[in-house]
């Protein structure tokens, strides 16, 4: 049991809406990172900060503890600028797999730290380790290593890299406590804090399938993050995007990669090239023309795949689509009028993403890399009676069944 610190008493004073004092907070994320708080007070903790909040001296004060719970990097002097990109989570955002190779090829080190899945939104390590072989938990040194060598690697929370927001990551996935202001600014900015960045880029996402459901309320997350980075010498931005249906085609690990790697060969949907180059243009010095061009003459591409071999994956993995992608169950939802589609509810996407098992339900879950859905289609498009709307990519014919079930709430067709 941990000494001279009172754990319930922690929980309780935030549960009835007091104020922790540095210590407090300091402590409990020293003895929840060493193990010494149990993962069922770490819960209770982080509901209680749900609903009860933080003041801002709480969150930058949570913030630095998670930081500082592992190593922070330090780049050798006359590197050239590091830079990053994080999103605040969406449905169908493979983003980050399009933009760190973008970056990198521009001259800039992009020393990416991701998460998993979270709530009901995908996470780039789990659309990653959908590629045979490849690794995310690298050491410091080769970190350094491979941005001499490629300028990118794209890696986890370790337990020597912000451990704590590791443990509290997975536990907050399960446990209702994703969408709470002062956790998402203190697990995102520990994250690029660690990093030691020059520029960072936040898509500060807003909608039904994000964790802020208002523009204003995404727009004051998007306030804390920037303070955080600001007070502490990184050139924050951020741009707040919509995530009312889901970003591009496809949702699910493998078949978002998929996306992804169409995207880096010139061929990727408007809407995620879109938000790619308003990112881009962030953190780079170079115009938006250049920016694209990476997309259109392969070299991104070519740097994705020098990221994947780097880090121990097939760089083949993309050769042969039906090989890579086994999944034993396809069904189309089709359009019942001919009309114009009006909604595709990214939330409902998500959920149902996550039923069928393309995100977690316990913290020790591991997630399919093969379920999901493609062919997504977008709101304002008109469709035909009969014609797919999405395939659904399922483990088994009940689990598809189900899926179908659960996006006919969320998607409407108007009459033209
Ligand atoms: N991304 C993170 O890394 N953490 C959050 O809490 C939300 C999005």
């Amino acid at each position: 049991m941990v000494r001279q610190m009172h754990v319930p008493g922690i929980i309780e004073k935030k549960r009835d809406g007091g104020e922790l004092t540095a210590g407090e907070i300091n402590e409990l994320i020293s003895h929840f990172t060493s193990g010494e708080v149990p993962d069922y007070q770490m819960s209770a903790f982080a509901m209680a900060v749900f609903f009860s909040g933080m003041s801002d001296t709480e969150t930058s004060v949570l913030t630095s503890a998670m930081r500082d719970s592992g190593r922070v990097f330090r780049w050798p002097k006359g590197s050239p600028p590091v830079v990053d990109k994080h999103s605040t989570g969406g449905i169908g955002d493979k983003v980050s797999l399009v933009l760190a190779p973008m970056l990198a090829c521009d001259g800039l080190w992009v020393p990416m730290v991701s998460g998993r899945g979270l709530g009901i939104t995908g996470g780039t390590l789990d659309k990653l380790e959908s590629i045979p072989g490849f690794r995310v938990d690298l050491d410091e040194a080769t970190c350094l290593r491979q941005l001499e060598q490629i300028g990118v690697f794209m890696a986890g929370q370790t337990s020597d890299f912000c451990p704590a927001d590791k443990k509290l990551y997975s536990l907050r996935d399960v446990t209702g406590t994703v969408p709470s202001r002062p956790l998402i600014i203190a697990s995102i900015m520990s994250k690029k804090l660690a990093e030691s960045l020059d520029r960072l880029v936040l898509d500060v996402k807003f909608g039904s399938g994000a964790f802020m459901k208002t523009r204003a309320d995404a727009e004051l997350l998007a306030e804390g993050l920037c303070s955080a980075g600001t007070a502490n010498g990184v050139r924050t931005s951020f741009v707040l995007s919509p995530m009312e249906e889901p970003l591009g085609h496809t949702v699910g690990n493998a078949l978002e990669l998929r996306e992804a790697v169409e995207t880096l060969q010139g061929n990727g949907p408007a809407d995620l090239v879109e938000i790619t180059l308003d990112l881009a243009m962030q953190v780079s010095d170079s115009p938006r023309e250049a920016l694209a061009r990476r997309l259109k003459d392969g070299s991104a591409f070519e740097r994705f795949l020098a990221l994947v071999s780097a880090q121990g994956g097939d760089p083949g993995f993309w050769e042969d689509w039906n090989a890579f992608h086994p999944v034993p169950v396809h069904r189309d939802v089709v359009a019942e009028r001919d009309g114009t589609i009006t909604k595709m509810d990214a939330g409902t996407f998500g959920r149902a993403s996550v039923a069928l098992g393309a995100g977690r339900r316990q913290a020790h879950h591991d997630v399919d890399p093969f379920v999901g859905f493609s062919g997504i289609k977008k709101v304002g498009q008109a469709v035909s009676r009969g014609e797919p709307l999405v395939t659904i990519h399922a483990a088994d014919e009940p689990a598809a069944e189900a899926a179908a079930n659960s996006l006919a709430s969320g998607i409407q067709i108007e009459p033209a």
